[in-house]
Protein backbone atom coordinates (compact mmCIF):
# COMPACT_ATOMS: atom_id res chain seq x y z
CA UNK A 1 0.00 0.00 0.00
CA UNK A 2 1.57 3.31 -1.00
CA UNK A 3 -0.76 5.89 0.34
CA UNK A 4 -4.10 6.00 2.46
CA UNK A 5 -6.32 9.06 2.28
CA UNK A 6 -9.10 9.36 5.01
CA UNK A 7 -11.31 11.05 6.87
CA UNK A 8 -12.68 12.71 3.75
CA UNK A 9 -16.27 12.86 2.17
CA UNK A 10 -15.68 11.10 -0.80
CA UNK A 11 -18.24 11.34 -3.63
CA UNK A 12 -17.31 8.65 -6.27
CA UNK A 13 -19.35 9.32 -8.83
CA UNK A 14 -19.90 5.79 -9.03
CA UNK A 15 -23.52 4.71 -8.66
CA UNK A 16 -22.42 0.66 -7.15
CA UNK A 17 -20.65 2.63 -4.30
CA UNK A 18 -21.64 6.91 -4.19
CA UNK A 19 -19.95 7.95 -1.15
CA UNK A 20 -17.13 6.77 1.44
CA UNK A 21 -14.66 8.23 3.67
CA UNK A 22 -11.08 6.61 2.85
CA UNK A 23 -9.35 5.11 -0.49
CA UNK A 24 -6.29 3.19 -0.51
CA UNK A 25 -3.75 3.51 -3.45
CA UNK A 26 -1.19 1.76 -4.65
CA UNK A 27 1.06 1.72 -8.16
CA UNK A 28 -1.28 4.77 -9.24
CA UNK A 29 -3.94 2.45 -9.00
CA UNK A 30 -7.29 2.88 -6.77
CA UNK A 31 -6.97 -0.49 -4.25
CA UNK A 32 -9.64 -0.30 -2.09
CA UNK A 33 -12.32 2.06 -0.53
CA UNK A 34 -14.17 2.04 2.62
CA UNK A 35 -14.61 2.84 5.97
CA UNK A 36 -11.56 5.07 7.54
CA UNK A 37 -11.64 1.89 9.87
CA UNK A 38 -11.83 -0.71 7.05
CA UNK A 39 -8.71 1.52 4.73
CA UNK A 40 -6.21 2.41 7.72
CA UNK A 41 -6.72 -1.40 9.26
CA UNK A 42 -4.87 -2.17 5.52
CA UNK A 43 -1.54 0.16 6.44
CA UNK A 44 1.80 -1.46 6.12
CA UNK A 45 4.90 -0.56 7.68
CA UNK A 46 5.75 2.62 4.61
CA UNK A 47 2.29 3.72 3.82
CA UNK A 48 1.78 7.31 3.99
CA UNK A 49 -1.80 8.03 5.55
CA UNK A 50 -3.39 11.53 4.50
CA UNK A 51 -5.95 13.24 6.41
CA UNK A 52 -8.50 14.75 4.62
CA UNK A 53 -10.09 17.02 7.38
CA UNK A 54 -13.41 15.83 6.34
CA UNK A 55 -12.86 17.61 3.00
CA UNK A 56 -14.52 17.01 -0.20
CA UNK A 57 -12.70 14.37 -2.58
CA UNK A 58 -13.97 14.06 -6.21
CA UNK A 59 -12.12 12.33 -9.20
CA UNK A 60 -9.86 14.48 -10.97
CA UNK A 61 -11.41 17.01 -12.90
CA UNK A 62 -10.93 16.80 -17.11
CA UNK A 63 -11.44 19.69 -19.33
CA UNK A 64 -12.84 18.21 -22.84
CA UNK A 65 -11.78 21.72 -25.24
CA UNK A 66 -8.83 24.04 -24.60
CA UNK A 67 -5.72 25.56 -25.86
CA UNK A 68 -2.70 24.97 -23.48
CA UNK A 69 -0.26 26.49 -25.50
CA UNK A 70 -1.84 29.04 -26.69
CA UNK A 71 -2.56 29.86 -23.06
CA UNK A 72 1.26 30.48 -22.13
CA UNK A 73 1.38 32.44 -25.14
CA UNK A 74 -1.48 34.85 -24.13
CA UNK A 75 0.19 34.96 -20.21
CA UNK A 76 3.48 36.29 -22.23
CA UNK A 77 1.57 38.62 -24.59
CA UNK A 78 -0.45 42.13 -24.17
CA UNK A 79 -3.29 41.21 -22.09
CA UNK A 80 -6.36 43.14 -23.61
CA UNK A 81 -8.89 41.33 -21.58
CA UNK A 82 -11.04 43.34 -19.54
CA UNK A 83 -10.32 46.01 -21.06
CA UNK A 84 -13.38 48.59 -20.84
CA UNK A 85 -12.20 51.32 -23.87
CA UNK A 86 -10.14 51.75 -27.04
CA UNK A 87 -8.07 54.00 -25.23
CA UNK A 88 -7.64 51.60 -22.66
CA UNK A 89 -6.04 49.06 -24.90
CA UNK A 90 -3.76 51.50 -26.22
CA UNK A 91 -2.29 52.13 -22.76
CA UNK A 92 -1.73 48.70 -22.08
CA UNK A 93 -0.35 48.14 -25.60
CA UNK A 94 1.81 51.26 -25.21
CA UNK A 95 3.24 49.80 -22.04
CA UNK A 96 4.35 46.26 -23.79
CA UNK A 97 5.81 48.03 -26.56
CA UNK A 98 9.54 48.76 -25.07
CA UNK A 99 9.80 44.95 -25.05
CA UNK A 100 8.76 44.55 -28.09
CA UNK A 101 11.48 46.83 -29.32
CA UNK A 102 14.35 45.52 -27.12
CA UNK A 103 13.55 41.60 -28.11
CA UNK A 104 12.89 43.10 -32.34
CA UNK A 105 9.39 41.41 -32.26
CA UNK A 106 5.76 42.36 -33.01
CA UNK A 107 3.85 43.48 -30.09
CA UNK A 108 1.05 40.99 -30.12
CA UNK A 109 -1.88 41.67 -27.74
CA UNK A 110 -4.70 39.15 -26.63
CA UNK A 111 -8.16 39.00 -25.53
CA UNK A 112 -9.54 42.08 -26.85
CA UNK A 113 -13.83 42.34 -26.70
CA UNK A 114 -14.92 45.51 -28.04
CA UNK A 115 -18.46 44.88 -27.19
CA UNK A 116 -17.44 45.52 -23.51
CA UNK A 117 -16.18 48.83 -24.54
CA UNK A 118 -17.99 52.24 -23.82
CA UNK A 119 -18.23 52.40 -27.50
CA UNK A 120 -18.52 48.81 -28.80
CA UNK A 121 -16.66 49.44 -32.57
CA UNK A 122 -13.92 47.03 -34.26
CA UNK A 123 -10.79 49.01 -34.13
CA UNK A 124 -8.68 49.18 -37.30
CA UNK A 125 -4.90 49.69 -38.25
CA UNK A 126 -5.31 53.30 -38.09
CA UNK A 127 -6.25 53.07 -34.46
CA UNK A 128 -3.85 50.94 -33.47
CA UNK A 129 -0.85 53.14 -35.69
CA UNK A 130 -1.71 56.00 -32.65
CA UNK A 131 0.40 53.40 -30.13
CA UNK A 132 3.05 52.78 -32.67
CA UNK A 133 3.54 53.71 -36.51
CA UNK A 134 7.00 52.19 -36.71
CA UNK A 135 6.39 48.73 -34.98
CA UNK A 136 4.23 45.87 -36.15
CA UNK A 137 1.17 45.67 -34.07
CA UNK A 138 -1.31 42.72 -33.94
CA UNK A 139 -3.76 42.40 -31.31
CA UNK A 140 -6.15 39.07 -30.95
CA UNK A 141 -9.75 39.15 -30.39
CA UNK A 142 -11.04 36.92 -27.63
CA UNK A 143 -12.56 34.33 -30.05
CA UNK A 144 -9.79 33.81 -31.69
CA UNK A 145 -11.59 34.96 -35.08
CA UNK A 146 -10.09 37.91 -35.76
CA UNK A 147 -7.29 40.03 -35.47
CA UNK A 148 -6.22 43.60 -36.23
CA UNK A 149 -3.09 44.74 -37.68
CA UNK A 150 -1.31 48.33 -37.76
CA UNK A 151 -0.50 49.64 -40.93
CA UNK A 152 3.17 48.80 -40.44
CA UNK A 153 2.37 44.97 -40.04
CA UNK A 154 -0.23 45.40 -42.53
CA UNK A 155 2.65 46.35 -45.19
CA UNK A 156 5.31 43.92 -43.08
CA UNK A 157 2.78 41.12 -44.38
CA UNK A 158 2.59 42.29 -48.06
CA UNK A 159 -1.00 42.76 -47.82
CA UNK A 160 -1.85 46.45 -47.95
CA UNK A 161 -2.55 46.58 -51.62
CA UNK A 162 -5.38 43.71 -51.81
CA UNK A 163 -8.61 44.88 -52.51
CA UNK A 164 -12.05 43.55 -51.50
CA UNK A 165 -13.20 42.41 -55.54
CA UNK A 166 -10.03 40.64 -56.52
CA UNK A 167 -8.75 39.54 -52.76
CA UNK A 168 -9.01 35.96 -51.83
CA UNK A 169 -8.44 36.36 -48.08
CA UNK A 170 -11.16 37.29 -45.43
CA UNK A 171 -9.92 41.08 -44.70
CA UNK A 172 -12.22 44.28 -43.58
CA UNK A 173 -11.94 47.86 -45.72
CA UNK A 174 -12.40 51.26 -45.06
CA UNK A 175 -14.97 53.18 -47.66
CA UNK A 176 -11.89 53.80 -49.55
CA UNK A 177 -11.56 50.58 -50.44
CA UNK A 178 -8.19 49.47 -48.78
CA UNK A 179 -7.63 47.20 -46.17
CA UNK A 180 -8.56 48.29 -42.74
CA UNK A 181 -6.13 45.97 -40.49
CA UNK A 182 -9.16 43.56 -39.96
CA UNK A 183 -8.02 39.93 -40.87
CA UNK A 184 -10.43 37.10 -40.06
CA UNK A 185 -10.77 33.22 -39.63
CA UNK A 186 -8.05 31.38 -41.59
CA UNK A 187 -6.57 34.00 -43.04
CA UNK A 188 -5.04 34.88 -39.89
CA UNK A 189 -2.47 31.94 -41.21
CA UNK A 190 -0.19 34.91 -42.97
CA UNK A 191 0.33 35.85 -39.12
CA UNK A 192 2.44 32.67 -38.45
CA UNK A 193 4.97 34.22 -40.41
CA UNK A 194 5.38 37.01 -38.03
CA UNK A 195 5.45 35.30 -34.72
CA UNK A 196 8.39 33.08 -34.78
CA UNK A 197 8.00 29.46 -34.44
CA UNK A 198 9.29 28.75 -30.92
CA UNK A 199 12.11 26.41 -30.55
CA UNK A 200 11.50 22.41 -28.74
CA UNK A 201 12.64 23.09 -26.01
CA UNK A 202 10.67 26.86 -25.37
CA UNK A 203 7.60 24.63 -26.50
CA UNK A 204 8.23 22.00 -23.76
CA UNK A 205 8.89 25.10 -20.90
CA UNK A 206 5.46 26.38 -22.37
CA UNK A 207 3.45 23.07 -22.09
CA UNK A 208 4.90 22.61 -18.21
CA UNK A 209 3.92 25.65 -17.06
CA UNK A 210 0.37 25.41 -18.53
CA UNK A 211 0.32 21.55 -16.72
CA UNK A 212 1.70 23.76 -13.40
CA UNK A 213 -1.12 26.28 -13.62
CA UNK A 214 -3.75 23.69 -14.32
CA UNK A 215 -2.76 21.34 -11.31
CA UNK A 216 -3.74 24.37 -9.04
CA UNK A 217 -7.21 24.03 -10.53
CA UNK A 218 -7.28 20.48 -9.67
CA UNK A 219 -7.41 19.45 -13.61
CA UNK A 220 -5.59 16.04 -14.02
CA UNK A 221 -6.60 15.74 -17.46
CA UNK A 222 -7.22 17.55 -20.93
CA UNK A 223 -8.25 17.69 -24.11
CA UNK A 224 -6.19 20.48 -25.49
CA UNK A 225 -5.65 21.62 -29.37
CA UNK A 226 -2.01 22.71 -30.05
CA UNK A 227 -1.15 21.99 -33.58
CA UNK A 228 -2.52 25.33 -35.47
CA UNK A 229 -1.09 27.47 -32.92
CA UNK A 230 1.89 29.11 -34.78
CA UNK A 231 1.55 27.94 -38.44
CA UNK A 232 -0.93 25.19 -40.33
CA UNK A 233 2.09 22.84 -40.15
CA UNK A 234 3.45 22.89 -36.34
CA UNK A 235 2.25 19.12 -35.34
CA UNK A 236 5.24 17.58 -35.82
CA UNK A 237 7.08 20.01 -33.47
CA UNK A 238 4.51 20.34 -30.98
CA UNK A 239 3.83 16.37 -31.03
CA UNK A 240 7.35 15.83 -30.75
CA UNK A 241 7.25 18.08 -27.60
CA UNK A 242 4.17 16.23 -26.03
CA UNK A 243 5.88 12.77 -26.95
CA UNK A 244 9.17 13.49 -25.52
CA UNK A 245 7.91 14.81 -22.20
CA UNK A 246 5.52 12.35 -22.07
CA UNK A 247 9.15 10.11 -22.15
CA UNK A 248 10.88 11.57 -19.91
CA UNK A 249 7.89 11.06 -17.35
CA UNK A 250 7.74 14.87 -16.95
CA UNK A 251 4.35 15.20 -18.14
CA UNK A 252 2.25 16.25 -15.11
CA UNK A 253 -1.25 15.84 -16.59
CA UNK A 254 -2.53 13.66 -18.50
CA UNK A 255 -3.39 14.98 -22.38
CA UNK A 256 -5.16 13.88 -25.23
CA UNK A 257 -4.45 15.77 -28.33
CA UNK A 258 -7.58 17.45 -30.71
CA UNK A 259 -5.56 17.54 -33.93
CA UNK A 260 -6.25 20.65 -36.19
CA UNK A 261 -5.82 20.27 -39.43
CA UNK A 262 -7.51 22.46 -42.21
CA UNK A 263 -6.97 19.85 -45.28
CA UNK A 264 -7.35 16.19 -46.34
CA UNK A 265 -3.70 16.12 -47.33
CA UNK A 266 -2.89 17.33 -44.10
CA UNK A 267 -4.55 14.44 -42.22
CA UNK A 268 -2.99 12.14 -44.30
CA UNK A 269 0.45 12.93 -44.60
CA UNK A 270 -0.22 13.28 -39.85
CA UNK A 271 -1.74 9.78 -40.38
CA UNK A 272 0.90 8.42 -42.41
CA UNK A 273 3.62 9.41 -40.05
CA UNK A 274 2.59 6.98 -37.17
CA UNK A 275 0.33 8.89 -35.98
CA UNK A 276 -2.21 6.48 -35.04
CA UNK A 277 -4.88 7.41 -33.31
CA UNK A 278 -5.86 6.30 -29.87
CA UNK A 279 -1.82 5.67 -29.45
CA UNK A 280 -0.41 6.44 -26.21
CA UNK A 281 2.71 7.99 -25.49
CA UNK A 282 2.83 7.33 -21.57
CA UNK A 283 0.37 10.55 -20.78
CA UNK A 284 0.04 11.60 -24.10
CA UNK A 285 -2.41 10.46 -26.49
CA UNK A 286 -3.06 10.67 -29.82
CA UNK A 287 -6.78 11.94 -29.97
CA UNK A 288 -9.75 13.09 -32.62
CA UNK A 289 -9.17 15.25 -35.78
CA UNK A 290 -10.55 18.64 -34.98
CA UNK A 291 -12.15 20.34 -37.58
CA UNK A 292 -13.23 24.28 -37.59
CA UNK A 293 -16.60 24.67 -39.28
CA UNK A 294 -17.75 27.92 -38.53
CA UNK A 295 -16.88 31.34 -36.03
CA UNK A 296 -17.94 32.61 -33.28
CA UNK A 297 -21.15 34.71 -32.60
CA UNK A 298 -19.57 38.29 -31.04
CA UNK A 299 -17.53 38.13 -34.49
CA UNK A 300 -20.48 37.41 -36.17
CA UNK A 301 -18.53 35.05 -38.02
CA UNK A 302 -20.76 31.80 -36.66
CA UNK A 303 -23.15 30.77 -39.08
CA UNK A 304 -26.74 30.85 -38.66
CA UNK A 305 -29.60 29.82 -40.84
CA UNK A 306 -31.69 32.54 -40.94
CA UNK A 307 -28.94 35.51 -40.26
CA UNK A 308 -28.08 37.77 -37.65
CA UNK A 309 -30.87 39.91 -36.60
CA UNK A 310 -29.00 42.86 -35.05
CA UNK A 311 -27.10 42.39 -38.47
CA UNK A 312 -29.57 42.07 -40.97
CA UNK A 313 -27.85 40.59 -43.98
CA UNK A 314 -24.73 38.99 -42.13
CA UNK A 315 -24.88 35.09 -42.26
CA UNK A 316 -21.73 34.21 -40.67
CA UNK A 317 -18.81 31.82 -42.62
CA UNK A 318 -18.82 27.96 -43.13
CA UNK A 319 -15.54 27.36 -43.29
CA UNK A 320 -15.51 24.07 -44.86
CA UNK A 321 -18.19 23.38 -48.29
CA UNK A 322 -19.97 19.78 -48.05
CA UNK A 323 -18.05 18.06 -50.05
CA UNK A 324 -14.63 19.50 -48.66
CA UNK A 325 -15.90 18.56 -45.06
CA UNK A 326 -17.25 14.97 -46.26
CA UNK A 327 -13.08 14.89 -47.57
CA UNK A 328 -11.72 15.51 -43.80
CA UNK A 329 -14.33 13.87 -42.22
CA UNK A 330 -14.42 10.37 -44.55
CA UNK A 331 -10.48 10.21 -44.26
CA UNK A 332 -10.59 10.25 -40.42
CA UNK A 333 -13.30 7.96 -39.67
CA UNK A 334 -12.30 5.62 -42.20
CA UNK A 335 -8.89 5.87 -40.13
CA UNK A 336 -10.46 4.55 -37.10
CA UNK A 337 -10.10 8.16 -35.79
CA UNK A 338 -12.88 10.40 -33.72
CA UNK A 339 -14.00 13.97 -35.08
CA UNK A 340 -14.53 16.80 -33.14
CA UNK A 341 -16.24 19.71 -34.79
CA UNK A 342 -16.12 23.36 -33.80
CA UNK A 343 -20.02 24.61 -34.88
CA UNK A 344 -21.73 27.69 -32.80
CA UNK A 345 -24.31 28.66 -35.52
CA UNK A 346 -27.28 26.41 -36.82
CA UNK A 347 -26.48 26.07 -39.80
CA UNK A 348 -22.69 24.71 -39.83
CA UNK A 349 -24.26 22.39 -37.12
CA UNK A 350 -26.41 21.22 -39.47
CA UNK A 351 -23.65 20.60 -41.96
CA UNK A 352 -21.71 18.71 -39.36
CA UNK A 353 -24.30 16.48 -38.79
CA UNK A 354 -25.42 15.58 -42.20
CA UNK A 355 -21.83 14.68 -42.89
CA UNK A 356 -21.49 12.49 -39.72
CA UNK A 357 -24.66 10.52 -40.68
CA UNK A 358 -23.16 10.10 -44.01
CA UNK A 359 -19.53 9.14 -43.49
CA UNK A 360 -21.08 6.60 -40.38
CA UNK A 361 -23.88 5.27 -43.15
CA UNK A 362 -21.65 4.65 -45.77
CA UNK A 363 -18.19 3.10 -43.61
CA UNK A 364 -20.06 1.27 -40.90
CA UNK A 365 -17.64 1.45 -37.40
CA UNK A 366 -18.60 0.72 -34.03
CA UNK A 367 -18.11 2.77 -31.69
CA UNK A 368 -16.92 6.28 -33.15
CA UNK A 369 -17.76 9.16 -30.61
CA UNK A 370 -17.88 11.79 -32.84
CA UNK A 371 -18.27 15.12 -31.41
CA UNK A 372 -19.55 18.65 -31.69
CA UNK A 373 -17.71 21.22 -30.03
CA UNK A 374 -19.61 24.47 -28.64
CA UNK A 375 -22.96 23.08 -29.74
CA UNK A 376 -24.44 26.63 -29.09
CA UNK A 377 -27.49 28.14 -31.20
CA UNK A 378 -29.84 25.35 -32.21
CA UNK A 379 -33.72 24.46 -32.29
CA UNK A 380 -34.70 21.45 -30.22
CA UNK A 381 -35.47 19.60 -33.81
CA UNK A 382 -31.71 19.60 -34.43
CA UNK A 383 -31.23 19.17 -30.70
CA UNK A 384 -32.40 16.10 -31.47
CA UNK A 385 -29.79 14.53 -33.94
CA UNK A 386 -26.95 14.02 -31.02
CA UNK A 387 -29.37 11.69 -29.72
CA UNK A 388 -30.07 9.80 -32.90
CA UNK A 389 -26.45 9.55 -33.99
CA UNK A 390 -24.97 9.61 -30.96
CA UNK A 391 -22.85 12.11 -31.16
CA UNK A 392 -21.15 13.76 -28.30
CA UNK A 393 -21.64 17.44 -26.80
CA UNK A 394 -18.53 19.38 -25.59
CA UNK A 395 -19.45 22.47 -24.40
CA UNK A 396 -18.60 25.56 -22.24
CA UNK A 397 -20.92 26.98 -19.08
CA UNK A 398 -18.71 29.60 -18.73
CA UNK A 399 -19.37 31.14 -22.41
CA UNK A 400 -22.87 32.24 -20.63
CA UNK A 401 -21.32 35.26 -18.67
CA UNK A 402 -21.00 37.19 -21.57
CA UNK A 403 -23.31 35.30 -24.31
CA UNK A 404 -26.81 35.89 -22.37
CA UNK A 405 -25.91 40.05 -23.56
CA UNK A 406 -26.05 38.77 -27.35
CA UNK A 407 -27.84 35.79 -28.53
CA UNK A 408 -31.17 37.14 -28.04
CA UNK A 409 -30.00 40.17 -30.17
CA UNK A 410 -28.11 37.65 -32.28
CA UNK A 411 -31.32 35.34 -32.74
CA UNK A 412 -34.61 35.98 -31.29
CA UNK A 413 -35.34 34.47 -27.64
CA UNK A 414 -37.38 32.34 -29.48
CA UNK A 415 -34.20 30.33 -30.78
CA UNK A 416 -32.22 31.75 -27.81
CA UNK A 417 -34.08 29.67 -25.46
CA UNK A 418 -33.93 26.24 -26.78
CA UNK A 419 -29.75 26.94 -27.61
CA UNK A 420 -27.07 26.07 -24.71
CA UNK A 421 -29.79 23.83 -23.59
CA UNK A 422 -27.88 21.74 -21.70
CA UNK A 423 -30.93 20.49 -19.36
CA UNK A 424 -31.92 18.77 -23.03
CA UNK A 425 -28.67 17.27 -23.25
CA UNK A 426 -29.08 15.62 -20.50
CA UNK A 427 -32.64 14.33 -20.30
CA UNK A 428 -31.81 12.98 -23.67
CA UNK A 429 -29.14 10.81 -23.01
CA UNK A 430 -26.50 12.25 -24.81
CA UNK A 431 -23.31 12.34 -23.73
CA UNK A 432 -22.10 16.06 -22.62
CA UNK A 433 -18.92 16.69 -21.19
CA UNK A 434 -17.58 20.17 -19.71
CA UNK A 435 -14.66 22.65 -21.01
CA UNK A 436 -13.31 26.24 -20.69
CA UNK A 437 -12.13 26.90 -24.00
CA UNK A 438 -9.06 28.11 -22.19
CA UNK A 439 -7.61 30.76 -23.10
CA UNK A 440 -10.92 32.27 -24.57
CA UNK A 441 -12.12 31.72 -20.92
CA UNK A 442 -9.93 30.58 -17.76
CA UNK A 443 -10.11 27.12 -17.35
CA UNK A 444 -11.24 26.91 -13.69
CA UNK A 445 -13.44 24.47 -13.32
CA UNK A 446 -15.86 25.46 -10.78
CA UNK A 447 -16.94 28.77 -11.82
CA UNK A 448 -17.74 26.75 -15.05
CA UNK A 449 -20.24 24.35 -12.54
CA UNK A 450 -21.30 27.18 -11.20
CA UNK A 451 -22.73 29.00 -14.47
CA UNK A 452 -23.85 25.35 -15.62
CA UNK A 453 -26.13 24.87 -12.57
CA UNK A 454 -27.39 28.51 -11.79
CA UNK A 455 -27.21 30.00 -15.37
CA UNK A 456 -26.55 33.03 -13.45
CA UNK A 457 -23.73 35.97 -14.38
CA UNK A 458 -21.19 36.04 -11.72
CA UNK A 459 -22.49 38.57 -9.86
CA UNK A 460 -25.95 37.27 -9.89
CA UNK A 461 -27.63 40.09 -11.39
CA UNK A 462 -28.96 38.00 -14.56
CA UNK A 463 -30.20 34.49 -14.85
CA UNK A 464 -30.52 33.64 -18.74
CA UNK A 465 -33.15 30.30 -19.44
CA UNK A 466 -32.58 28.95 -16.06
CA UNK A 467 -34.86 26.16 -16.77
CA UNK A 468 -32.05 25.15 -19.21
CA UNK A 469 -29.48 24.34 -16.48
CA UNK A 470 -28.69 20.62 -14.72
CA UNK A 471 -27.71 19.46 -11.24
CA UNK A 472 -24.82 20.01 -9.46
CA UNK A 473 -23.80 16.28 -10.07
CA UNK A 474 -24.75 16.14 -13.67
CA UNK A 475 -22.42 19.16 -13.80
CA UNK A 476 -19.37 17.77 -11.86
CA UNK A 477 -19.92 14.58 -13.98
CA UNK A 478 -19.86 16.60 -17.18
CA UNK A 479 -16.08 17.73 -15.87
CA UNK A 480 -15.07 14.11 -14.64
CA UNK A 481 -16.40 10.73 -16.21
CA UNK A 482 -17.94 12.42 -19.41
CA UNK A 483 -14.87 13.38 -19.93
CA UNK A 484 -13.25 10.53 -19.81
CA UNK A 485 -15.66 8.75 -22.25
CA UNK A 486 -15.13 11.30 -24.61
CA UNK A 487 -11.50 9.53 -25.06
CA UNK A 488 -12.55 6.61 -24.28
CA UNK A 489 -11.29 6.04 -20.98
CA UNK A 490 -14.09 5.90 -18.78
CA UNK A 491 -13.38 2.20 -17.93
CA UNK A 492 -9.69 3.84 -16.22
CA UNK A 493 -10.73 7.41 -14.97
CA UNK A 494 -13.39 9.57 -14.26
CA UNK A 495 -14.97 8.04 -11.09
CA UNK A 496 -13.17 6.86 -8.07
CA UNK A 497 -13.62 3.25 -8.14
CA UNK A 498 -11.67 0.38 -7.44
CA UNK A 499 -9.19 -0.23 -10.61
CA UNK A 500 -9.11 2.92 -11.74
CA UNK A 501 -6.57 5.42 -11.49
CA UNK A 502 -6.00 7.28 -8.25
CA UNK A 503 -6.49 11.02 -9.85
CA UNK A 504 -7.96 12.98 -7.11
CA UNK A 505 -9.00 16.61 -6.50
CA UNK A 506 -9.77 17.88 -2.87
CA UNK A 507 -12.07 21.25 -2.07
CA UNK A 508 -12.41 22.63 0.87
CA UNK A 509 -15.85 22.78 0.45
CA UNK A 510 -18.62 20.52 0.26
CA UNK A 511 -19.94 21.81 -3.07
CA UNK A 512 -22.85 19.21 -3.16
CA UNK A 513 -24.02 20.55 0.16
CA UNK A 514 -23.49 24.49 -0.30
CA UNK A 515 -25.18 26.96 -2.25
CA UNK A 516 -24.20 27.05 -5.74
CA UNK A 517 -22.71 30.69 -5.04
CA UNK A 518 -20.38 29.39 -2.92
CA UNK A 519 -18.40 27.70 -6.32
CA UNK A 520 -16.98 30.60 -6.74
CA UNK A 521 -15.18 30.83 -3.71
CA UNK A 522 -14.58 27.19 -3.16
CA UNK A 523 -10.60 26.71 -3.62
CA UNK A 524 -8.72 23.10 -4.79
CA UNK A 525 -6.89 21.97 -1.66
CA UNK A 526 -4.59 19.13 -3.30
CA UNK A 527 -4.46 17.61 -6.38
CA UNK A 528 -3.83 13.91 -6.70
CA UNK A 529 -2.58 12.30 -10.32
CA UNK A 530 -2.16 8.30 -9.72
CA UNK A 531 -1.59 8.84 -6.36
CA UNK A 532 1.10 11.15 -6.03
CA UNK A 533 -0.13 14.51 -4.56
CA UNK A 534 1.02 16.95 -7.31
CA UNK A 535 -0.34 19.90 -5.47
CA UNK A 536 -1.34 21.51 -2.03
CA UNK A 537 -2.73 24.83 -1.20
CA UNK A 538 -0.28 26.62 1.29
ZN1 LIG B 1 -11.19 26.18 -28.86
Amino acid sequence: MDRIFYNGVIRTLDAAYPLCSAAAVKDGVILRLGSDEEILALAEAGTEKIDLGKKLMLPGFIDSHLHMLNYIEFLEQVNLSGAASLDEVKTRLSEGLPQAIEKGRWLAGVSFNQDYWDAPLMPTRKDLDEVSAEVPIVIRRACFNMSVVNTKGMDMLGILGEREATSDMLLGYYEDGTPNGIIRQHSQDILAHAVTIPPLEEIKRMILKACGDMIEKGITSVHSEDYINYAVDSSELVSQAFKELAAEDKLPVRVYQQCAFRTKEQLEAFLATGNKPGTEFGRYKIGPLKVFQDGALGARTARLKDGYQNDPGKKGILIHPEEELYGLLATAHKNGMQVVTHCIGDESLEVTMDTYERVMREFPRLDPRHGIIHCQIMSRQLQERFRELNILALVQPVFIESDMNIVDDCVGSELAKQSYNWRAFIDMGVHMCGSSDCPVEVFDILPNIYHCVTRANKDGSKTWYPENGVTIDEAVRMFTIEGAYASFEESVKGSITVGKLADFVVLDCDIYEADPTELLKTNVEMTVIEGEVVYKKR
